[in-house]
């Protein structure tokens, strides 16, 4: 996908404000710039950029959506040296492509946003960060992912643990696992990735696993030196690949068709068979159908509980003592470490910050029944306030969705200079009707309404996901249609 940014219309000066420094502030910051538009910042917590890929750096950390597909259209890249980039081959490619663009006069790393303030006079947001700076902008981007905030896991005892304890996503790059015994809770997307990378080096390693997932093959080959020169001599051979996985995934993403999940199930099984002791292989065995939970890829995960120290309990983890881990069963095992690979808060979107738009309405009162919004951008009561990767946006690759939310902001700003417009902000029974339809779309998932999927679901709603294809979100975000859209033209310019 190539949506053309290149009109050159003149621009009534709007100040935007974005917030987070992943791929969707980087993306929206790109197309800013490539618009003509410079007046923007943006603001991100965090010492670096990347988002995900600045935060996320622990072994083996590495995309699971092939990467060529998982990287931005205008930026194609020749050199991905494997089929599924590894985090810091990712973070590179993001820097790479913030200095391309000339993005870094407009950074402002180590800079949290704190509060957000509608001003209906004004027309413009008041914006807290920092230590307390004031920051004004008439459109807000909030590009703050959905992976933000680590969660441990709910065990008596946690902080009493005398070791060394981190989360997956907050790796201590200063600590050495060598020769210590460790332990894994979680058996995730994560998990998955780093126990094969650590258990060669650590004494002995325990995984602590609460249900079993779906881990199938990969095609992880790296690319051969031929491949990388023909991509290098021809970005066409590099649009062909992106092109050939997009075309793979894309029918595919709601596990709608019953037979190619059971073959997906079937690729699982034989993966498990790496396994050699069968009572084992029947623990790693998914009790769940394919797509009920998110679906993973190793080739690494299930050879690496063949090594004589890497242990698996599926006896639920009673309490956390100073020394070690006490299982169900009544065992205490004693570690070194203890790694929390137990996944993210994924159902607060704009809620995790503290926003209050028209009329004082503060955004946890919107959502109290969860939160939602029109295309997953934008939410009623809220004007001038875009989401990338919002409520009922997460599918296939993110980075595809990303860039269709901000085409869509882009198309916004282009109508409201056409039209002369100070704000908008989305119809609330317009809002309420697509999320009526989403949440029938998502009903119609069968394998989703198993009840595995808890992480994507605030009371019985699912707010995570989106129901359909990546070409089905993009044609919904194609256009900008004004009258879904209660609009003013009521401040100076
Ligand atoms: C380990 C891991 C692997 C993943 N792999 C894939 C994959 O293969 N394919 C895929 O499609 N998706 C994947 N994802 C999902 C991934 O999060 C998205 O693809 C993508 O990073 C979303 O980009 P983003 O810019 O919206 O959010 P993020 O990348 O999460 O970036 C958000 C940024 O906002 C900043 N921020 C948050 N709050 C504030 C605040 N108050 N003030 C200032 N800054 C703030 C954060 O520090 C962060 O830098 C993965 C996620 C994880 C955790």
């Amino acid at each position: 996908m190539a949506h053309d940014a290149s009109d050159d219309q003149p621009r009534r000066s709007r100040r935007v404000a974005i917030i987070g420094a992943g791929p969707g502030g980087i993306c929206t910051g790109v197309s800013l710039l490539t618009r003509g538009h410079d007046d923007f910042v943006i603001l991100e917590q965090a010492p670096g950029i990347g988002g995900t890929w600045f935060h996320n750096r622990y072994p083996g950390a590495e995309c699971d959506i092939k990467s060529h597909l998982y990287s931005f259209s205008f930026a194609p890249n020749p050199a991905w040296s494997r089929r599924y980039a590894r985090q810091p081959e990712m973070k590179s490619y993001l820097e790479d492509v913030v200095d391309r663009f000339g993005l870094r006069p407009h950074l402002r790393p180590g800079t949290p946003v704190r509060s957000l303030r509608w001003d209906d006079d004004a027309a413009v947001w008041h914006l807290t960060v920092g230590d307390g700076e004031a920051v004004d902008a008439e459109i807000v981007v909030s590009a703050i992912g959905m992976f933000g905030e680590p969660v441990a896991p709910d065990v008596a005892g946690l902080d009493r643990f005398e070791g060394t304890m981190f989360h997956s996503a907050q790796w201590d790059d200063d600590h050495d696992l060598t020769r210590e015994r460790v332990a894994v809770i979680g058996s995730a997307a994560s998990a998955v990735q780093l126990i094969p990378e650590i258990a060669p080096v650590v004494s002995s390693l325990t995984v602590y696993q609460r249900s079993a997932n779906w881990v199938s093959p990969k095609d992880d080959d790296p690319y051969t030196e031929d491949d990388l020169a023909t991509f290098a001599a021809d970005l066409d051979q590099v649009r062909a690949a992106r092109d050939e996985i997009f075309t793979t995934i894309d029918p595919n993403l709601t596990f709608a068709d019953t037979d190619r999940r059971a073959l997906y199930e079937q690729y699982g099984r034989r993966n498990i068979e790496l396994v050699e002791d069968p009572v084992l292989r029947e623990r790693l065995t998914p009790a769940v159908p394919y797509g009920c939970k998110r679906p993973l890829a190793s080739n690494l995960y299930y050879p690496t509980f063949n090594l004589p120290h890497v242990e698996l309990v599926t006896d639920p983890i009673t309490e956390v003592t100073e020394h070690g881990v006490v299982s169900a069963d009544g065992r205490t095992r004693e570690f070194d470490t203890i790694i929390l690979a137990t996944g993210f808060t994924t159902t607060k979107f704009l809620a995790a910050l503290d926003v209050v738009g028209r009329d004082g309405v503060d955004i946890d009162d919107a959502w109290a029944d969860g939160p939602q919004a029109y295309l997953g951008i934008t939410t009623s009561g809220f004007p001038n306030l875009f989401m990338l990767y919002g409520p009922n946006t997460n599918n296939g690759s993110i980075i595809y969705m990303i860039e269709c939310q901000v085409h869509y902001v882009m198309q916004m700003l282009d109508a409201m200079d056409e039209h002369g417009l100070d704000w908008v902000d989305v119809k609330r029974d317009v809002m309420d009707e697509y999320n009526d339809e989403v949440q029938r779309a998502l009903d119609a998932v069968e394998v989703w309404q198993a009840g595995c999927n808890s992480y994507y679901r605030v009371g019985g709603r699912i707010v995570t996901q989106w129901p359909g294809s990546m070409s089905e979100y993009r044609a919904r975000t194609e256009h900008v249609h004004l009258d879904a859209f209660e609009v003013a033209a009521t401040a100076t310019t």
